[in-house]
């Protein structure tokens, strides 16, 4: 049978059914004498055996830790046995039917009752209370005794006192036992009165601690009927007790299932109720007693100590004010110190510790790494309010794509997320992450990438060692081309790490005149003439010989030097061109093709270093073509606009790579292309012969569309990466008039090229 996990609620109402009936018999039996006196002592048993049922059941569904098993044990043995006690006394009362008289208390039953209920106490007084130092401690300490000594005054009073002066109806037995109860329930309320959030759910301890106030209840009632030979009151406080229960059982039930209302750390409320309590017997003295001269007095002093009661309470209150306020305080600052303040996202040093934390509770951890691409460009170019604009719109995505891992603003354009345990894959949400950058974010619409390296760390690891090694794989990410995502693998450190060296080493090599223009003929198909060249960088290392590019480039543009590299290949290539157009004329490649890297685009300056290089050589701007990249030209408004300033200058524009994009066509109508330059992958694999012609076709689709293109909105074009003859004609016969490759040309020293040239030049005549 599956078990009904919720709160039952059935065991309330069964026990408050029965305190309601036994309380109405009551009523009737005292107005108006009627009815059988041992149904007064039915109720108890019957309730017992309920409430018996109802703490043997949550042990069985809640299993709660070591000390609540004790508490719930303890309390189930102690009401097993009050149940007996009383069901004794029950059949007592039904065989001793004749009188209207209440039974007496057997000694066993007695027995029974004591022993039931010293065992439920007994369970609430091993419920350990946490103090905290040993300050706290002596302060809880005396709140107690004021509050036992408070409280124990009016029961003494009203309930114990009178019993004692009474006739000698009260067998010993009875006084003995309520005598303890006394003790025990003031004692229980008094500690419970202190207990904060535990193992045993702090309602439930509360309501278990009034078990003993019942039994009062019954020595009260006793005292006012009892004395007259009357009813039997016990009929109701006696079912109380098991209610008490029942409710205590769906206290802790509730509170095990997660359900329970969130309490907060008692308030010592227990004292000031204690003190004011006392001040009930010395009214009652007052009262009876006293001359009215002495009473006044009486009268002053309770007065009084109320007085100090509230002035207590209200310094209680603000005291307890300022603590929140204080603790408020406290988490806003833990906040300011744990987050960043532009982004709301967690910082560095919260995701260490989260990271420390995982890895010392034994979990494996995965950290994502992300970089935006070209953030110094955004900040540079379009400013700092849109640079911080752009980090709270990447922010906000990184929160939604980062699913249950924690985002967190390392710092600058650097981001991360941790993953804890193994149930979110880093590469799911690194993908995730990529796709919602292929859409412009943030309201200027800008277009950014990221690239993301990705590390795993076991149980145990270093939070250095994962974070070096997250760092290691998004380096190679930046390497690999950007908007990419790399998992870091053994074995990638090294060369990652000589990058990273090569990038510091860049601006020496700047500095140093380190670089070199390498030129890469571009050549007319049908003649196999030198048109123009492309510049194209070479970096002498000193230990590492000639360096390429690929290799440096992507770290310049990471660290910005490529404004430099860039400036110094515009001015060489400028100055050689106009050298080699002074010295060979005509026969001079007439053009230069320079690559530009978007971050140069993004440089304020960028135009007017362009028109500088082309002033200083007295080279025509018609000479100079800047190569861009569509992913380049793509972003913003501002990049529009050098690139239409430079068009107007005469300078020609060329895009590079071309039909590697997306946008090409729009792209192509917004911005002043004088040339496109078909990208080598669509060159590879043109020259294959296939047998069908439908697959030969796919192949040449790209080429074929591109110039087509070109042609309508009359563009010169480029066919890039020639490796044979073959591809060289079937650009040709495409329509290509112009090819730059290997197989054409390699890209060569300046002093190489001047003696192509030379050569070329004897060469012409003898033609
Ligand atoms: P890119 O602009 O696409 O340049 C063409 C690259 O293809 C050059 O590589 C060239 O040597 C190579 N190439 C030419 N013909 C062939 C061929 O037939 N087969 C093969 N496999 N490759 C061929 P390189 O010189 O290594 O340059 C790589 C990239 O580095 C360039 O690609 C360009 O994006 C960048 N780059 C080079 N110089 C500069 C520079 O001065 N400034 C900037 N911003 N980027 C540069
Ligand atoms: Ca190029
Ligand atoms: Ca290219």
């Amino acid at each position: 049978m599956a078990e009904d996990r919720r709160a039952p609620l059935r065991y309330v109402w069964i026990v408050a059914g029965l305190a309601l009936v036994s309380s109405l018999w009551f009523a009737v039996w005292s107005t108006v004498g009627a009815g059988p006196v041992w149904i007064a002592y039915l109720t108890m048993p019957l309730g017992g055996a309920v409430a018996i049922v109802a703490v043997h059941r949550l042990g069985r569904i809640v299993r709660p830790d070591a000390v609540a098993r004790r508490f719930w044990r303890s309390l189930l043995a102690g009401t097993g046995f009050m149940t007996v006690g009383y069901g004794l006394m029950a059949v007592n009362a039904v065989r001793n039917t004749v009188g209207d008289d209440p039974p007496d208390m057997t000694i066993t039953s007695a027995a029974c009752v004591a022993l039931g209920f010293g065992l439920a106490m007994w369970a609430v007084a091993r419920v350990p209370v946490e103090a905290g130092g040993p300050g706290e401690r002596r302060r809880m300490n005396l709140d107690r005794t004021i509050a036992f000594l408070g409280c124990s005054t009016p029961l003494w009073y009203f309930g114990l006192a009178p019993m004692l002066t009474a006739d000698d109806r009260w067998s010993p037995q009875t006084l003995v036992l309520i005598g303890l109860a006394f003790l025990m329930s003031v004692g229980g309320i008094t500690k419970v009165a202190y207990l904060g959030d535990g193992p045993v759910d702090r309602t439930a301890l509360r309501l278990v601690a009034t078990m003993g106030l019942t039994a009062a209840g019954v020595a009260v009632l006793a005292t006012t009927y009892g004395d007259a030979g009357g009813p039997p009151s016990q009929a109701v406080v006696l079912p109380l007790a098991p209610l008490v229960l029942v409710l205590a059982v769906r206290a802790q039930w509730k509170a095990a299932l997660g359900r329970g209302r969130v309490s907060r750390r008692s308030s010592p409320l227990l004292p000031y109720l204690a003190v004011a309590s006392v001040d009930l017997p010395l009214l009652g003295i007052a009262v009876r007693e006293l001359r009215w001269t002495d009473r006044l007095v009486l009268v002053a002093a309770v007065v009084v100590s109320v007085f100090v009661i509230v002035r207590q309470f209200v310094a209680f209150r603000d005291n307890a004010r300022l603590l929140r306020d204080i603790r408020a305080q406290e988490e806003r600052l833990q906040h300011e110190v744990s987050h960043d303040g532009l982004t709301g996202l967690a910082n560095r040093a919260m995701f260490r510790g989260r990271l420390q934390a995982a890895l010392a509770a034994g979990e494996s951890a995965t950290v994502l790494l992300v970089d935006l691409d070209d953030f110094k460009t955004v900040n540079d170019s379009l400013g700092h309010d849109v640079g911080d604009q752009l980090l709270v719109s990447l922010a906000a995505m990184l929160r939604e794509q980062a699913g249950d891992g924690l985002p967190v603003r390392i710092g600058g354009d650097e981001f991360a997320v941790l993953l804890v345990g193994g149930t979110t894959v880093g590469e799911t949400v690194a993908q995730r992450i990529l796709d919602a950058l292929t859409e412009p974010i943030s309201e200027h619409t800008l277009l950014v990438q990221a690239s993301i390296g990705i590390a795993t760390a076991e149980p145990g690891a270093s939070v250095d060692r994962v974070l070096r090694e997250a760092d290691v794989a998004m380096y190679a990410a930046k390497q690999r081309g950007k908007a990419a995502y790399v998992r870091f693998l053994p074995g990638m450190a090294e060369p990652v790490v000589a990058h990273m060296r090569l990038g510091g080493e860049l601006r020496r090599a700047v500095d140093e005149g380190e670089l070199e223009v390498f030129y890469q003929p571009i050549m007319a198909l049908d003649t196999r003439k030198l048109v123009g060249v492309e510049s194209l960088v070479r970096w002498n290392h000193p230990d590492r010989g000639l360096v390429m590019p690929g290799e440096f480039i992507p770290a310049a543009e990471r660290t910005g030097l490529i404004v430099q590299v860039g400036r110094f290949v515009l001015r060489e290539s400028c100055r050689q061109i106009a050298a080699w157009l002074g010295e060979f004329g005509p026969d001079a490649p007439v053009k230069a093709g320079v690559n530009v890297s978007a971050r140069q685009l993004h440089d304020p300056d960028f135009v007017a270093d362009v028109l500088a290089a082309l002033d200083e050589s007295g080279l025509a701007p018609d000479h100079l073509v800047l190569e861009l990249t569509e992913s380049a030209v793509l972003r913003g408004s501002q990049i529009s606009q050098s690139l239409h300033e430079l068009d107007a200058a005469g300078v020609r524009l060329a895009l590079d790579d071309f039909g590697t994009g997306e946008s090409s066509l729009s792209l192509l109508r917004a911005f002043p292309a004088a040339i496109v330059k078909l990208d080598k992958s669509f060159v590879d694999g043109l020259e294959i012969d296939d047998v069908d012609p439908e697959s030969r076709d796919a192949r040449q689709a790209v080429a074929r569309a591109v110039i087509q293109l070109a042609g309508a909105l009359r563009l010169d074009s480029v066919a890039e990466g020639i490796e044979n003859e073959a591809q060289a004609e079937r650009l040709h016969a495409l329509g290509y008039t112009l090819g730059q490759g290997y197989h054409l040309a390699r890209p060569m020293s300046a002093e190489n090229l001047t003696a192509l040239l030379a050569a070329q030049r004897q060469a012409l005549p003898a033609a």
